[in-house]
């Protein structure tokens, strides 16, 4: 399927890239290309079918040749609550995901569904079943949000003989809701891949012991997935090697060497991935593009079968490498995705250059843990498909002539601008600085960031082909300067500022620590040189606390690191960079205080109080540099609000601000900000966003 909304006119594909386009047969289907955006957790659930719909669609109309579920619980034993997980329990669960295989075939591509049993790795909160296990080890979780104190139960073979069966009729139900490729999922802690790691599995049956024992499980799902659907569908087996390529065999050269072995033909297509959500989905700070190779280059010569894998792909000569190498058939993606729906069609249209590459940021993951529909740094209108009616590449075009003036070049400045421009607006955008970025041009040229300069990159590329668009650095604009100017629309994105305030145990703001030595992050962007030692003292907890440590290290300071939270940069537990963070603080021979508040810094010592007892102890700095609360800079906007009469003398009809000067975030609320202000210029709706409902054709009654 092609789009005429891209031209083709005076771009062809590069001929280097037709291996990507070929057609793939797995089983009894054939995937009409080898782009496969592999199983990936949306946050969509069957309380918002078209949601998940529409987002699940427009990967297919971007090209997608393959497009997947996320995990869909066979049976209520399988229980994520309160993660936001899809289900197949039900009746009234194929008419959701009707929707979805509609949305995708509309487009000519296959539809896949990942069928889950989550194991002992869930806590099965609502339905409070005994959660199932091989051998009664329980999941180590680590996150808050996933603790649970209910350790699993250990499987009878009669449990076994149900779980088969549970895996059979979720394949019937999700045959008939049209799905093309049915998964079995023996990865990631799941149920199918306790049963193969030795740790897990300690069962003295026909089920443990030796890996042919161990395999047999999962090549008895295989088996039940086939019986029931075999004939139409497609049965691929989702797999994590990691462990099991760490573990020595007696014949193989690995455990995983000799899984793969003992079920190369069973599938028909091999899904092949890491163990953990923080090496599966790596962010790009700490794991560059392809990092899982090493791990899966060998399935290909143990199987006939085709073979999937991942590596946060954005670039099509790394695809085509992977392919021409053989290491993999299909380019499985589910990031790259994500940030540009339409990879595989601009690719396919020459037109690569305008991809939107994913920046390896991994906000996308920390939506589902916080429990919401996917969120996109570089693509804010994921997951607002259908709720706001957001399309990633059509636009409302304006019949309006007013003209924007956008006052700020960062994130926010910068997606306003283009999405604007799209519509049809004449847009001018300035910015006091020689470099348009804002805050990333600093932020990129730390440690481990210079993959989220994609974000300035890709939107001044755009910006500089658009006839209708006027960019200015070191252009500093006061509030007479755009009276006289008198664009009818005047958008202020003018960032925030990091501020000195300390917070009590409470979380409440304390007063502001002004003394020489004290520092924030724009005073390191603005150049300054800051003496050793220095503690970094973060309660942002994000990123820029634990990067600018690593910073100071580098630059040859003795530095410390202290929080009142309980880990370095704790809000990373939610982009799977909370292991690697620590990893590198430690490496960087940083030392990490937790649980404590900054009391006092005195001739050279610091008071770090423990946010429990109040005990204090002291710490030798010259330096603090404090990565806290964030103020927004938005004087501009103040100073032009506060007198209407001039502003409407000058002929603006409206002023409005967006990203950090409305709300300091991170760089995904900025480019959402940008975005909606422009799509608001023209929208249609004059609603928020639609609301999704549950689909219940059937009235509600016991599940299986
Ligand atoms: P956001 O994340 O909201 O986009 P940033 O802090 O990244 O915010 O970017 C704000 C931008 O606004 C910076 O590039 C800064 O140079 C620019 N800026 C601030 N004040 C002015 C002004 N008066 N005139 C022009 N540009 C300004
Ligand atoms: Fe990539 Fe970040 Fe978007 Fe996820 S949120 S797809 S990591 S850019």
């Amino acid at each position: 399927m092609f789009n005429s909304y891209f031209s083709f006119q005076g771009h062809t594909m590069n001929p280097h890239y037709e291996v990507l386009f070929d057609k793939v047969p797995i089983g009894p289907v054939v995937a009409p290309n080898r782009f496969y955006q592999v199983p990936h957790a949306s946050g969509m659930t069957e309380a918002n079918p078209r949601v998940r719909a529409a987002f699940r669609g427009l990967k297919a109309e971007g090209g997608w040749g393959v497009v997947s579920t996320g995990a869909v619980s066979i049976h209520p034993s399988s229980d994520d609550s309160p993660l936001p997980y899809a289900r197949l329990w039900d009746d009234n669960d194929i008419h959701a995901h009707a929707l979805s295989c509609d949305a995708i075939h509309q487009h000519g591509a296959l539809a896949a569904i990942e069928l889950w049993h989550g194991g002992a790795s869930v806590m099965n909160r609502s339905s409070r079943i005994a959660p199932y296990s091989p051998s009664g080890v329980g999941w180590a979780a680590t996150h808050v949000g996933f603790m649970g104190q209910l350790r699993p139960k250990i499987m009878d073979a009669t449990d076994i003989q149900d779980v088969l069966r549970w895996q059979g009729q979720a394949a019937i139900r999700a045959k008939k809701a049209g799905f093309d490729i049915i998964y079995v999922y023996a990865g990631m802690g799941y149920l199918p891949y306790q049963f193969l790691i030795s740790e897990y599995n300690r069962r003295d049956d026909a089920y443990g012991g030796s890996v042919a024992n161990r395999v047999r499980f999962v090549h008895e799902l295989i088996e039940a997935t086939r019986d029931a659907v075999g004939d139409s569908c497609a049965v691929a087996l989702r797999i994590s090697l990691e462990e099991l390529r760490a573990k020595s065999s007696n014949h193989f050269e690995s455990e995983a060497h000799e899984v793969v072995s003992l079920l190369s033909e069973a599938p028909d297509l091999w899904d092949v991935k890491m163990d953990s959500s923080p090496t599966d989905c790596s962010a790009s700070r700490f794991r560059p593009e392809g990092s899982h190779e090493s791990i899966i280059d060998f399935v290909k010569q143990i199987t006939d079968k085709p073979v999937v894998g991942v590596g946060r792909f954005t670039s099509p000569d790394t695809m085509t490498s992977q392919i021409n190498r053989g290491i993999l058939d299909l380019i499985g993606g589910a990031r790259a995705g994500i940030a540009d729906p339409f990879l595989p069609n601009k690719i396919k249209a020459g037109r690569e250059d305008e991809i939107r590459e994913c920046i390896g940021c991994n906000i996308c993951i920390s939506s589902w843990h916080d429990g919401v529909p996917v969120r996109c740094t570089q693509n804010a209108t994921a997951g607002e498909e259908w709720r706001k009616n957001w399309h990633p590449e059509k636009f409302n075009r304006t019949s309006s002539e007013d003209r924007l003036l956008i006052i700020g070049a960062g994130p926010a400045g910068l997606e306003a601008a283009l999405i604007a421009a799209k519509q049809g607006f004449q847009v001018t955008l300035s910015d006091q600085s020689k470099n348009m970025g804002g805050r990333l041009n600093f932020e990129t040229a730390l440690p481990g960031l210079s993959t989220w300069r994609r974000v300035i990159d890709y939107r001044l590329y755009a910006l500089k082909q658009m006839n209708n668009v006027d960019l200015y650095s070191n252009s500093e604009l006061s509030r007479d300067d755009i009276l006289e100017l008198g664009h009818e629309r005047v958008v202020i994105a003018t960032g925030a500022k990091w501020t000195k305030s300390l917070y009590s145990s409470l979380e409440i703001p304390v007063g502001e620590l002004n003394q020489p030595n004290v520092y924030t992050p724009d005073d390191i962007a603005a150049g300054i040189k800051i003496n050793g030692p220095v503690l970094v003292y973060d309660f942002d907890n994000y990123y820029l606390g634990g990067v600018l440590a690593e910073k100071l290290a580098a630059q040859g300071l003795s530095v410390s690191y202290a929080t009142p939270a309980g880990h370095a940069s704790a809000w990373t537990i939610m982009t799977n960079e909370q292991p690697f963070v620590h990893q590198n603080l430690e490496n960087a021979g940083i030392p990490v205080i937790t649980q404590v508040l900054l009391q006092s810094h005195e001739n050279d010592t610091i008071g770090l109080a423990n946010i429990f007892t109040e005990k204090l102890q002291q710490l030798a700095a010259k330096s603090v540099l404090i990565v806290g609360l964030r103020r927004p800079n938005d004087s501009l906007y103040q100073t032009l609000i506060s007198n209407p009469n001039a502003t409407l003398a000058a002929g603006i009809k409206s002023v409005d601000r967006i990203g950090d000067c409305l709300a300091p975030g991170a760089i995904v609320h900025a480019i959402y900000s940008g975005h909606d202000y422009a799509r608001n210029l023209v929208t249609t709706r004059s609603n928020l966003y639609l609301r999704d409902i549950p689909i219940a054709v059937n009235p509600p009654g016991a599940v299986i």
